[in-house]
């Protein structure tokens, strides 16, 4: 039941927020360091930085639980949240982006995040996401780095290309060595990748290898989805990506459907588990087929 209820909940991204029921969600609060948080409600992990200067956060959630995340905060700091960053633009990341907008926060995320939530986003599976008001949207854009020094510390956003979706960032607090990564890493779990918002898998691996290049052994690394994490697991979600991709472009060359490539289970050591949470054994396959055989 449990992992009933964990599926259903982590596609419903793809719905609209009207449709779903917030009230028994939680925020639970799991400390990173000294003043760096994650929080776990529905949606997206979010990062909490609290300082004399204020309160920065990383992604939103849903609309719906922003009272909840401002409550859980206020157990934290007094200070005023100035700054939202968004890793991407899904609303399990953005939906709460107007609410912290309305209480005076600014939002920073990579220019893709702005055009996306400008526009009205149509898939070919799902109801179409209508374009989010300009309140929910970026104010402060890059393309490729955007930098703070908030809380006497170096915040960076990073940019890598075309990984989850075209606009995804990280987000580095070198200083006390916490890495938010957004949904180019599900902690665990094969990862969603939206290939129709720029995403693949190729941007997936290497946005892996970036991020483990950035990170050490003690590295506090906060997934988009799953439990707080590190460099270990990272490259054990990394090269569980790189076997799958390597089996899928292998069964191509070989000129095998994707069902034949489906039946061949090439994740068989790996699908109890990553499989079991989220993105299942076979979709995860049918996401690298489409994205290696997607004509750019
Ligand atoms: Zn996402």
């Amino acid at each position: 039941m449990v992992r009933f209820l964990t599926t259903v909940f982590l596609l419903l991204p793809l719905l609209s927020q009207a449709q779903r029921n917030f009230d028994d969600v939680e925020i639970k609060i799991h400390p990173v360091t000294q003043d760096i948080y994650m929080l776990e409600g529905a949606g997206g992990n979010i990062g909490v930085l609290v300082g004399e200067d204020g309160v920065l956060i990383v992604d939103t959630q849903y609309g719906p639980l922003s009272e909840k995340i401002t409550a859980a905060i206020r157990t934290l700091s007094d200070g005023e949240i100035r700054y939202v960053a968004n890793t991407h633009f899904h609303g399990d990341h953005s939906g709460g982006n107007k609410n912290f907008a309305n209480a005076g926060a600014q939002i920073i995320a990579h220019e893709n995040v702005r055009k996306r939530m400008s526009e009205e986003q149509k898939r070919p599976y799902g109801p179409a996401t209508p374009a989010a008001p300009e309140s929910a949207r970026p104010i402060l854009t890059y393309t490729d780095e955007f930098g703070l020094i908030f809380n006497n510390q170096r915040i960076m956003m990073i940019h890598v290309d075309d990984a989850h979706t075209d606009g995804d960032a990280f987000v580095y607090f070198p200083e006390t060595d916490v890495l938010h990564l957004g949904d180019t890493y599900f902690q665990g779990r094969y990862p969603y990748i939206d290939l129709h918002s720029g995403g693949s898998i190729d941007g997936m691996i290497n946005a892996a290898n970036t991020a483990l290049f950035l990170a050490g052994k003690n590295t506090k690394i906060i997934p988009g989805h799953g439990a707080l994490s590190n460099a270990d697991e990272l490259q054990e979600y990394r090269d569980v990506l790189m076997h799958l991709r390597r089996e899928v472009a292998a069964g191509i060359a070989a000129g095998k459907s994707l069902e034949d490539i489906q039946k061949m289970k090439p994740g068989a050591e790996t699908d109890a588990g990553w499989g079991a949470a989220f993105i299942g054994p076979e979709r995860i396959i049918k996401i690298i087929y489409d994205s290696l055989t997607a004509k750019s």
